[in-house]
């Protein structure tokens, strides 16, 4: 089975990183460094801004969490496109705040004004996502700065940026790119995705220090592991290496993506290591019949599939799969033109 159901990098883990692995394997007795200052400090220099600015956690999940819980309280809301990543309305909830969903725009982005258009009173934070989650395209500076210059200076704006390693349109928004100008902007990152450390959890927020302080204080105490910590460290140290396949990612991305249009299919700009076919309710039997050719992805009932990029070979039987496949008679699926 190849599995094409969580955006995760097929690539080979570099030596450096496993070979920081085993080092930290011979000091499992000790607890982690509790500050994570080594891993901060790395991740500051990395970006070039201070380890205030940074907040690192259990992936960029539990930053997510840990951000909602540090400045929700019951019946604040929380802004979100959607759909967009499954793991919004859970941290949400898990911060007992409420969930505002604005749909996206019928070409799968985000719909900036309304998503400007549900701030109220209550609102506290609003989280973009850039590339989205499960449909893939990215948010433009100007589209951000436009959002920033509209909503109240106190709602926090975070931006996901998972997949930002993948992107290359040139127009696409880079949250560190506008921290300075706006504090109440911060953007998520995370080692789960280019870097293909996704079994260890780590991911972290850029952002105004004021700002991240109260989420730093939040996290729990040793949280990020030894294993977790040293890998990540090495990974930005050996950063070229670590980042070395998402080009050929992104190669192989273009492929597919020109193949499987080239025989009629309607796929959103992709700048992810993934795509979105909006095939509505032919989904499940879509996911089956994927299933079955020995393709797991990603089908969110009734909407669509999400379909990651993964080793070439794989990749060959998504197209060959997209090139054979035919909806059902009078089915509204946008699959072919
Ligand atoms: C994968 C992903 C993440 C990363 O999650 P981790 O907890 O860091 O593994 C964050 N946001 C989005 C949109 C993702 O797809």
């Amino acid at each position: 089975m190849w599995k094409l159901s969580s955006n995760e990098n097929p690539a080979p883990t570099p030596p450096a990183v496993l070979a920081a692995l085993v080092d930290a394997a011979s000091v499992v007795n000790r607890y982690p460094d509790m500050a994570m200052t080594d891993l901060t400090q790395a991740i500051a220099d990395f970006h070039g801004v201070r380890s205030e600015q940074i907040a690192v956690g259990n992936g960029s999940v539990a930053v997510i969490e840990t951000l909602l819980q540090a400045y929700c309280s019951e019946g604040d809301e929380v802004i979100f496109p959607w759909r967009s990543f499954e793991a919004y309305p859970i941290c949400v909830q898990v911060a007992g705040a409420t969930s505002v969903p604005v749909p996206l725009t019928p070409d799968s982005r985000h719909d900036l004004p309304a998503l400007a258009a549900a701030v109220t009173k209550r609102t506290k934070v609003i989280i973009l996502c850039s590339p989205n989650n499960p449909t893939g395209p990215t948010l433009t500076e100007a589209e951000v700065r436009e959002l920033l210059d509209t909503v109240p200076s106190t709602v926090l704006v975070a931006l996901d940026e998972a997949y930002i390693e993948y992107v290359r349109d040139g127009t696409a928004a880079d949250g560190k790119n506008l921290l300075a100008e706006y504090p109440n902007l911060l953007t998520l990152r995370t080692f789960s995705k280019a870097y293909g450390l996704a079994g260890l959890r780590v991911g972290y927020a850029i952002g105004h220090p004021e700002v991240l302080a109260p989420v730093r204080a939040a996290a729990t105490p040793f949280g990020v592991n030894a294993f977790a910590q040293q890998a990540a460290i090495g990974a930005l140290r050996v950063s070229d290496a670590a980042l070395g396949s998402v080009a050929e990612t992104v190669t192989e991305r273009e492929r597919v993506l020109d193949a499987v249009r080239a025989v009629g299919w309607s796929v959103p700009d992709a700048q992810g290591n993934f795509f979105w076919l909006e095939l509505g309710s032919e989904t499940a039997r879509f996911v089956e019949i994927a299933n079955q050719r020995g393709l797991l992805v990603r089908g969110f009932a009734g909407e669509g599939v999400r379909i990651s990029i993964g080793e070439p070979e794989a990749n060959d039987e998504v197209v060959e799969l997209l090139r054979e496949w035919r909806p059902a008679k009078g089915s509204a699926a946008r699959v072919r033109e």
